[in-house]
């Protein structure tokens, strides 16, 4: 089979709920992945930023594969020798009390939607069904019915209703919204991812996060940080939120959490509001199963081990300093932070930021736009700067093409 038989096949026998750029990948290692033709190019999407770590990163598949002789799924019904081990790795790490395991970032974002409202009424006391979250223009959270009900994306959205009721949306980095927003005594949460990944890599203000969590304090008001894509190191610091010292009070996690070799995603937060949902209340299947536990304790092991929040600051650094010298019609903005970064295409004699993906796809390069006219650069944190500048190479070259 060649490639055209392998994007025939899924075509045909699956749903057509995405739109893949033509190529059939077949191996992962590191930076780099394989077609089903041999041909190598450069992984500039790393699963959403779900493969940080590396395609097939050692440490990880060797916890993979270890747990995965030994004992895989349980169920929450009993106690396993992984879980607890994972639970207490994780809430050290990132310095909370508790944390709540499930598998899908949306998931996960539904557990903090849950357990903001149960702290709304058992602890801020607000009255049943009441309960407000605030969240943001132009969000990305997930694809379940309650998210996409917060979404302002017609894509996501339309034909897909009723919606669940709830949320007010608040334009993103806007501050004086939210000021008006936290001060009704019915709001238990604001939902914030600290950079808009899906939307194209919208980087807030300075000062935005910080100023907007002590809204929420003064108000009592839930900050949640969805870091399911800005999380585990990609911005440059373990967290997005750490660029400006705000510590969430409910954090989500998911993608690279596992390195991207399984589901693994996970909702911190303190006792005060952990604490409020009891057994039954919450949970999943295999939220919490022993290769998770084992995998997660792997991927965040590396993230520290090869300092991996260090490297994506310094070659984000030179990424859009190198892209800045790029002299393109095409190019009308590149920003971002460590290494998620985007490029804002003008359309030039018909040709899209498709178009120019398709082409860096034939010069060994891979990314996908977002939002038609937007590419995000996202390279696995283990790329090395030697690799980012022959990346670079490709880039320039492809938009060489265009003029
Ligand atoms: N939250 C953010 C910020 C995301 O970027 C994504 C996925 O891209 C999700 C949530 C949803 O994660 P999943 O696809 O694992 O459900």
């Amino acid at each position: 089979m060649n490639t055209r038989d392998f994007i025939a096949r899924e075509d045909k026998f699956g749903a057509h709920n995405y739109h893949p750029l033509p190529v059939v990948l077949e191996k992962g290692k590191g930076v780099f992945v394989r077609d089903v033709e041999g041909k190598r190019y450069f992984d500039f999407l790393s699963a959403y930023s779900a493969v940080n770590q590396g395609h097939c990163h050692p440490k990880i598949i060797k916890a993979l594969t270890g747990q995965a002789q030994t004992l895989t799924l349980t169920s929450r019904a009993f106690y396993t020798s992984a879980l607890g081990e994972y639970e207490e790795y994780i809430t050290n790490y990132f310095g909370y009390d508790k944390v709540l395991p499930m598998n899908t970032g949306a998931e996960s974002n539904e557990t903090a939607l849950k357990l903001c409202r149960k702290w709304a009424y058992k602890k801020k006391g607000i009255p049943e069904n009441k309960a407000k979250i605030i969240c943001c223009e132009e969000n990305f959270h997930g694809r379940t019915i309650t998210i996409i009900s917060m979404s302002t994306d017609p894509v996501a959205r339309n034909d897909f209703g009723p919606y669940t009721p709830g949320f007010k949306i608040i334009p993103y980095n806007d501050l004086n919204a939210l000021e008006k927003e936290v001060k009704d005594p019915n709001t238990a949460g604001f939902l914030v991812e600290p950079i808009q990944g899906e939307a194209g890599v919208n980087v807030p203000d300075e000062g935005y996060l910080k100023r907007a969590y002590e809204l929420c304090k003064v108000n009592n008001v839930l900050f949640i940080a969805d870091e399911v894509q800005t999380g585990l190191a990609r911005t440059g610091k373990l967290l997005g939120c750490d660029h400006e010292n705000v510590r969430p009070d409910i954090l989500i996690l998911g993608k690279a959490l596992a390195g991207g070799v399984y589901p693994v995603s996970a909702v911190l937060a303190d006792d005060d509001i952990m604490l409020t949902i009891k057994p039954g209340e919450h949970g999943s299947t295999f939220g919490g199963n022993p290769v998770a536990a084992k995998v997660a304790i792997a991927a965040l092991e590396v993230i520290k081990e090869e300092n991996l929040a260090w490297n994506a600051d310094r070659l984000g650094n030179i990424f859009r300093g190198e892209f800045s010298s790029i002299k393109s019609e095409m190019i009308e903005t590149v920003r971002g932070k460590g290494l998620l970064n985007a490029v804002v295409i003008k359309p030039k004699k018909g040709n899209t930021a498709w178009d120019v993906c398709v082409a860096m796809k034939d010069n060994g390069l891979i990314a996908k736009p977002t939002h038609d006219h937007i590419i995000r650069f996202a390279p696995p944190l283990v790329i090395t700067e030697k690799e980012l500048r022959e990346a670079m190479e490709i880039i320039k070259m492809t938009f060489r093409e265009f003029e």
